[in-house]
């Protein structure tokens, strides 16, 4: 007798694909192997002990901490990033207009509930981070993309893309973006597109998601003025996390925008989780308070933008010679690589053989057949030393098959 399970699934179960990120990552945990596959901080740089001096107040105020807290978050934390935003948001907003999440990713799930309909269309960036297209797919949800130049999604095809899918009877929602340093693309948005963004929001009706986790890990340059900060409606929701400027463990994110969508979400994550871990919002707004992450983010940028120097100069060693292109990135986690006539899904069981892995293109791609060339490498986990090598196990993976 079979169980129940394979029989009973849901459509939406059925239908939902795991995340080749995640996959993985279960793969990387082989001895000997080079990961350039996660998006994953260093953790030399987790900064333990200044994290370790909030856990007083589990003493002090254990009581409060350790009881359910409110769906919204933290108020002493909602405050701090109220004031920490307001240069990249352009203005102070209001606490009905920040909560805080499970991660950025919980607030694309509770964006998805508020926002979509089965066939509802999202437009993004194509490439774009998988596990956003996944929940949104979740969701019912379809994903059009659009290419990205140098400086970004190619914002000058949203109106017609809108327009002809309108003219399709289809309802596009939302338009997705990662502005700064873009995953997988490691592009960023140049200014005059953020504004034209939100010109098109207003003018077509539709929402913007602004992704940004990777906004505050710059290594060269000026910060440039979010999507947020040109919207004069509220159209634009800007979704921000802890993730990569302090720890992904502590699965703290926050979402800001208009009173209304950001009530919505909230009213969803009452019945999603209730609430946020009130232990973790805690010791964060502590860390924050004290000026810990003001003074611990020149840190993490120092320490990242040398790996991703080693890696440039690594690619630029042993890919650059065998036709491998790339953009530099001023920020984030990751290079986006084109190895011309070489197929990157092929390319990675090579490399994954060599011990050395990273996502192909492919995993990426938003319309079907697109990015077969590409891989993303991220930079910020191995040290100098592994990077070298493992480019070079890269490189060699190349060559095998370009003999072939
Ligand atoms: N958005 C983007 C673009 C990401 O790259 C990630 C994580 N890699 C997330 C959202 C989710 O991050 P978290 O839930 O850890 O905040």
């Amino acid at each position: 007798m079979s169980s129940t399970w394979n029989g009973n699934f849901s459509y939406k179960a059925m239908h939902t694909r795991p995340s080749p990120v995640r996959e993985i990552l279960a793969v990387i945990k082989k001895p000997g192997m080079i990961s350039f596959a996660g998006g994953m901080p260093a953790p030399e740089v987790f900064p333990v002990n200044e994290f370790y001096e909030s856990a007083h107040l589990l003493k002090d105020n254990g009581t409060e901490l350790l009881q359910y807290g409110t769906t919204d978050g933290n108020p002493a934390l909602r405050e701090f990033l109220i004031n920490f935003m307001e240069p990249r948001l352009g203005r102070k907003v209001g606490m009905d207009q920040i909560f805080l999440t499970t991660g950025s990713q919980q607030a694309l799930d509770l964006f998805s509930w508020a926002m979509l309909d089965p066939g509802d269309v999202i437009i993004t960036e194509d490439p774009s981070y998988m596990a956003a297209m996944t929940v949104f797919m979740n969701h019912g949800g379809v994903c059009r993309g659009i290419p990205c130049d140098g400086d970004g999604l190619q914002v000058e095809k949203v109106p017609a893309l809108i327009e002809s899918l309108r003219a399709e009877g289809k309802k596009v929602k939302f338009l997705y973006t990662i502005v700064n340093f873009q995953n997988p693309g490691g592009m960023t948005m140049g200014v005059e597109k953020r504004k034209k963004l939100a010109a098109i929001a207003e003018e077509y009706d539709i929402g913007i998601f602004e992704d940004d986790p990777y906004g505050y890990v710059r290594y060269e340059g000026d910060h440039l003025p979010s999507i947020f900060s040109f919207d004069k409606v509220g159209n634009v929701l800007y979704a921000g996390s802890f993730s990569k400027i302090l720890a992904p463990g502590t699965r703290t994110g926050w979402v800001i925008g208009d009173p209304a969508i950001v009530r919505k979400m909230c009213v969803f994550k009452q019945s999603t989780d209730l609430c946020s871990s009130s232990v973790d919002q805690a010791l964060i707004a502590e860390y924050c308070q004290k000026g810990h992450l003001v003074r611990h983010l020149p840190k993490i940028i120092d320490n990242y933008r040398r790996r991703r120097d080693s890696m440039e100069e690594s690619m630029k060693r042993h890919l650059a010679p065998l036709g491998v292109t790339w953009v530099k990135p001023q920020g984030g986690f990751f290079y986006w690589i084109n190895v011309p006539g070489v197929n990157t899904d092929e390319l990675m069981k090579r490399a994954l053989d060599k011990k050395v892995a990273f996502i192909q293109g492919s995993a990426f791609a938003v319309e079907p057949g697109a990015c077969t060339n590409n891989a993303r490498l991220n930079y910020t986990y191995c040290s100098p030393e592994v990077i070298e090598e493992g480019i070079a196990r890269i490189a060699a993976a190349i060559q095998e098959m370009k003999a072939e």
